[in-house]
C-alpha cells in the first residue's frame, strides 16, 4: 500500500524516526475514525535483515547488503502493508530503484530525510552502546558519499525532512502522502 523510505547519514537517528513513524501510523490505523483497509506496518532495517555495520566497510559487501535490502523490499511490498525502509538509503539510484518497484505495484511512496550535522552523527556513533556503531573510517566514507534526497526528483517525492532538533516526525504529512498519494508542492499554482 505504501513505501516509506527513511534516508540519512549513519547514526543520524533514522531508527528512532522510523519507530516514531510506525507508532503514528499504527495509532491512526487503530483509531475508530479510520475506515480504510486493514493494514500492517513493517519496518525493514539492517538489523532484522542480518546486515552487519561492517558490510559498509567495502563496496563489494555493500552491494550485497543493498541486494538483500532490495529483495526484502520487493518481497514485502503489498497492498495491505506499509513498508518502512530504515537504512542508509544514501544512493540516489537505489532510492530510484525502490521507487520504481513500488510504482510498479501501485504502492504509494514518500521519503523521510533524517537530518543531523556530520559532527553530531560522529558523536552519537561513538557513544552508541547497542553494538550498531560504524567504524570511524566507514562513517567518514559514508558521510562523503551520501547523496541527499531532493524534492525536485520524483523518486524522492514527496519528501519530508526531520531535523535532529525536531521532537517528532511530520506525521500528518506522511499519513496523507501514504493514504491520499503524492501531495503537490505548495505554491505551484496548479
Ligand atoms: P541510525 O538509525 O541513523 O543509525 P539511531 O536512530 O539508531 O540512528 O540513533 C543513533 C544514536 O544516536 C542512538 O544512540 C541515539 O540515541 C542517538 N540519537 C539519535 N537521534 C538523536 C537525537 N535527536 N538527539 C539525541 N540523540 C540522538
Amino acid at each position: 500500500m505504501a513505501l516509506i523510505t527513511v534516508s540519512g547519514y549513519p547514526s543520524s537517528g533514522k531508527s528512532q524516526r522510523a519507530a516514531q513513524i510506525k507508532q503514528h501510523i499504527e495509532a491512526r490505523l487503530e483509531d475508530p475514525s479510520y475506515v480504510g483497509p486493514s493494514l500492517s506496518v513493517v519496518v525493514l532495517d539492517d538489523g532484522t535483515l542480518n546486515i552487519d555495520r561492517s558490510s559498509y566497510n567495502d563496496s563489494r559487501s555493500e552491494k550485497t547488503a543493498r541486494g538483500t535490502l532490495f529483495t526484502a523490499v520487493q518481497r514485502n511490498l503489498a497492498q495491505n502493508k506499509v513498508v518502512i525502509v530504515d537504512s542508509l538509503n544514501y544512493i540516489k539510484g537505489f532510492r530510484y530503484q525502490m521507487c520504481c518497484a513500488a510504482r510498479e505495484l501501485k504502492v504509494r511512496v514518500c521519503t523521510v530525510y533524517v537530518l543531523a550535522m556530520p559532527d553530531l552523527c560522529k558523536q552519537w556513533n561513538s557513544e552508541r552502546t547497542d553494538g550498531k556503531a560504524y567504524a570511524p573510517e566507514t562513517l567518514a566514507n559514508l558521510l562523503q558519499r551520501y547523496e541527499e534526497p531532493s524534492s525536485m526528483v520524483r523518486w524522492d517525492s514527496p519528501l519530508f525532512t526531520v531535523s535532529w532538533t525536531d521532537e517528532d516526525v511530520p506525521a500528518d504529512g506522511i499519513w496523507r502522502a501514504i493514504t491520499e498519494g503524492i501531495m503537490k508542492p505548495p505554491n505551484t499554482g496548479t
